[in-house]
């Protein structure tokens, strides 16, 4: 790889979608926004394509980025901001997900590694059927078997802790009725969000299976660095 070639270069970020199973199987995916295509796509078809200069592995809590050759007259693209700007750009791209056979114990564990809000829930070929949130947890905990028996157990981060129940993500997600494309503006999801109450969304990929997460605190994060840029 010469100087030349990376004065030339887009670096396009990695981000890792990770699908647990209730046998504690995890298939890992390594997925980049491919401008050209105008979509995302897996890493592992970059290898193949003329534009591929190479990958910088992951390190020091940065994610990996695919090196992409800029044809000479390309513009660079555009620089994403406002409401305007595509869920993409917002979105967390390292996501876990389950499937519909992990018990809720595990969930609430990911959650609580994660700092996440929620996980999708998908079928084989990773295709989003339904979220869970810590709502959902709780309100199994609280319908379920075991009933909550101390204080701080309902409000959520003591969940784990709690007699174990059969419960898993199939019986208490909340079944998926909506998902955004990466290209969609930020402010229609953010309408979608608001008007159906959800503080957290799929985005699927051309494929149909789930690229990103999209979440409130993702959105007010975005206004607020855009306020602050002036953009
Ligand atoms: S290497 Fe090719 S397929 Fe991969 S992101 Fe770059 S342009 Fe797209």
């Amino acid at each position: 790889m010469g100087s030349n070639d990376l004065a030339d270069a887009n670096e396009c970020g990695i981000g890792v979608r990770e699908i647990l199973s209730g046998d504690g199987t995890v298939r890992r995916r390594l997925m980049v926004h491919c401008d050209p295509r105008s979509e995302a796509v897996y890493v592992s078809n970059c290898a193949a394509c003329e534009r591929c200069i190479g990958f910088r592995p992951p390190g020091h809590g940065q994610s990996g980025t695919v090196l992409c050759r800029r044809f000479e007259g390309e513009p660079t693209p555009p620089v994403d901001a406002g409401m305007q700007a595509p869920v993409r750009a917002v979105m967390e791209r390292n996501i876990v997900c389950v499937r519909p056979d992990v018990r809720v114990e595990t969930i609430a564990a990911l959650l609580l590694e994660w700092g996440a809000d929620g996980v999708p829930v998908v079928d084989e070929e990773g295709h989003p059927i339904g979220m869970i949130s810590w709502t959902d947890l709780l309100r199994e905990r609280l319908d379920g078997t075991s009933a909550p028996s101390g204080p701080g157990e309902a409000g959520g981060a003591d969940l784990p802790s709690g007699a174990p129940t059969h419960a898993t993500a199939g019986d208490v997600m909340t079944p998926l009725v909506f998902s955004v494309v990466e290209s969609t503006e930020l402010s229609r999801a953010a309408a979608l969000m608001s008007a159906e109450g959800f503080e957290q969304l799929p985005v699927v990929m051309g494929d149909g299976s789930v690229g990103g997460l999209l979440s409130t605190r993702d959105v007010a994060r975005w206004v607020g660095s855009s306020e602050r840029s002036g953009k």
